[in-house]
């Protein structure tokens, strides 16, 4: 078995794999290859204020200082503007909650599992990370990446639950503690005055449980890589593939949907 790392975010892409959500060929061209995709507008929007609040440069391309889009006359388009307004905010909170920024950008590992975190600070007297996010979501209970009742008992939302288990897992192992706090500050990308500080607190049980989903995706990904990421295209997953235009699996037209209707019971 290699020394290879496992990622929340190869741990969340692999698990979209298994379920048909993703394509094996886009995985193995970023994550194998190093293939870096060109972000979006969200995305770019998002390494702006990130980089704005911290300094941080994106992940996966940390050769581009990220630059905010402006208009004719010089000033900030909107977007940037109201992020703007949320880097006044995440500095106001920084003053508020006191806490006081150890690094950032630093990675951590512990056994199968790596990560990069944004901050880790000093809150509350305590070693604890913070993740910033920028989302366009942050009072959406339906999307699975929205924000509001992310830990429901009965559809928690493990798109979002998984990077802090996963963080909180290395993080108590790797500085030898029984907590290290994790919080997720997120900021309106659509309302400047809107932002929340949600900590996610992780029974005790789900970090063995976490343990074995990562020995389980090692195993999976070594075979995966052994036999080959399998395509998985459809129309629209093709046709925002950044890969599309070399790709011979792409699909272009809308397949077939069958459903089976009768009366009688
Ligand atoms: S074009 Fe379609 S099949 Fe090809 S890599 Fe992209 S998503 Fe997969």
């Amino acid at each position: 078995m290699s020394d290879r790392k496992i990622s929340q975010s190869i741990l969340k892409r692999m698990q979209d794999y298994i379920e048909g959500e993703e394509c094996g060929l886009k995985i193995k061209a970023q994550y194998v290859d190093g293939v870096v995709f060109p972000p979006s507008d969200a995305q770019l929007l998002g390494q702006w204020f990130e980089y704005e609040c911290t300094g941080a440069l994106p992940p996966y391309d940390s050769e581009r200082v990220p630059e905010p889009v402006r208009l004719k006359n010089g000033n900030l388009s909107k977007a940037y503007e109201r992020m703007e307004y949320q880097v006044a905010n995440y500095k106001a909170l920084l003053k508020h909650y006191d806490v006081k920024i150890k690094s950032i950008g630093e990675e951590i590992e512990y056994g199968d599992a790596r990560g990069t975190t944004d901050i880790i600070a000093e809150v509350d007297g305590q070693l604890a990370i913070i993740d910033l996010k920028a989302s366009g979501l942050i009072r959406d209970k339906w999307n699975p990446l929205g924000w509001e009742d992310i830990a429901n008992a009965y559809k928690p939302k493990m798109k979002v639950l998984t990077q802090a288990i996963h963080y909180k897992y290395i993080a108590r192992n790797l500085f030898q503690t029984d907590d290290v706090p994790f919080y997720f500050w997120i900021f309106s990308t659509t309302n400047e005055k809107d932002y929340r500080i949600i900590k996610a607190e992780i029974d005790e049980d789900e970090y063995d449980l976490h343990e074995r989903v990562l020995r389980d995706a090692k195993v999976y990904l070594e075979q995966t890589l052994e036999k080959g990421f399998k395509a998985r295209p459809s129309m629209l997953r093709c046709r925002n593939c950044p890969l599309a235009h070399s790709c011979k699996e792409k699909v272009e037209f809308a397949e077939v949907e069958k459903v089976y209707y009768t009366s009688q019971l």
